[in-house]
């Protein structure tokens, strides 16, 4: 909305949003099309001044808590990412439902269902930016919305490495504390190094996002990937530096492990940040 929509769209929906009134969910996924986005099936068809949406989205957060869908449709199946237009849907139009909540590994305080879109009639001026552009504005917002996913693995990660830090100076085995172990120290200084690399980096990106650099897509990119491959190894090895109470719920690494997980998964998996890396090679 606030890279392509038109001034009446940002009046009407981003002062709502800005006052915390109303919250936008990204409508992108399908159950067929995850990785290969534009193989999207749901489609807008152009019906005098309004469009028809049907079609199912899926794995969207916030689904069902959110008022407003930023929904990618194709309206022109012969043109793949250049048919693909975004369009603002209401959670009270007409045709619009959600499934069940997924039962999910982790972030389970985040709700993920489908949306459902049944013969949904939008107003043509709910179309964000020209028709056919839908794509190209859904790949400039992941540049900028994948940093968030690089800051959430950065916060997750430290917070392993805080809790077992305490802990590994508590625990005594041996006559005295693990932390006391070269074989803990170097586990430590490994994941400290590796925070501090993911901090730069995120920090780094946010900058250009702020900034809107040229190189914003592979450093966005390079960020989500290094920060979430960084939050799975350091949260696999808080597991490992609490022993047999890590592997419990007891304590609260094995859930910062299992949410750590989905920062490598959305918003594009790190197989496909590399391929987006590897496409704008600094
Ligand atoms: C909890 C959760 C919340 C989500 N929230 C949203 C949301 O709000 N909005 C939204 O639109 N989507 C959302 N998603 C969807 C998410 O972005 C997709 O799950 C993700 O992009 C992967 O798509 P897929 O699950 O279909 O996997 P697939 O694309 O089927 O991938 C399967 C495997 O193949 C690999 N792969 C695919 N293509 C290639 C390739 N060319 N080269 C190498 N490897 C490849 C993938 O990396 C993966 O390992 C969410 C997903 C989850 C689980």
């Amino acid at each position: 909305m606030i890279l392509s929509g038109s001034e009446e769209l940002k009046k009407k929906y981003l002062a709502s949003l800005a006052k915390g009134d109303g919250m936008f969910s990204y409508c992108l996924s399908e159950p067929d099309a995850g990785s290969d986005a534009a193989g999207m099936k749901t489609k807008a068809v152009r019906d005098g001044d309004h469009y028809v949406l049907n079609g199912v989205k899926r794995w969207i957060t916030n689904a069902g808590v959110s008022d407003y869908y930023t929904v990618m449709a194709v309206t022109d199946p012969t043109k793949r990412s250049k048919g693909i237009s975004a369009f603002v849907v209401e959670k009270s139009d007409e045709g619009v439902s959600f499934g069940a909540p997924e039962k999910k590994l982790g972030i389970k305080g985040s709700p993920t269902r489908e949306v459902y879109l049944d013969n949904v009639r939008v107003p043509a001026d709910r179309m964000i930016g020209e028709e056919g552009t839908g794509f190209a504005t859904a790949m400039r917002t992941l540049d900028h919305t994948r940093i968030t996913i690089a800051a959430q693995a950065l916060g997750v990660a430290q917070g392993a490495l805080d809790y077992a830090k305490g802990y590994v100076r508590e625990r005594k085995q041996f006559g005295k504390p693990v932390a006391d172990f070269q074989g803990i120290q170097f586990m430590l200084a490994d994941m400290a190094m590796k925070i501090e690399a993911a901090r730069q980096l995120t920090y780094a990106a946010a900058c250009k996002s702020e900034r809107g650099d040229s190189d914003l897509t592979f450093q966005g990119a390079a960020a989500k990937c290094f920060a979430s491959d960084v939050a799975m190894e350091v949260t696999t090895d808080a597991v490992q530096l609490l022993g047999g109470y890590g592997y419990t719920r007891d304590y609260p690494v094995e859930r910062m492990m299992r949410d750590a997980k989905i920062t490598q998964i959305y918003e594009g998996t790190n197989q496909v940040q590399r391929i987006v890396m590897a496409r704008n090679l600094p």
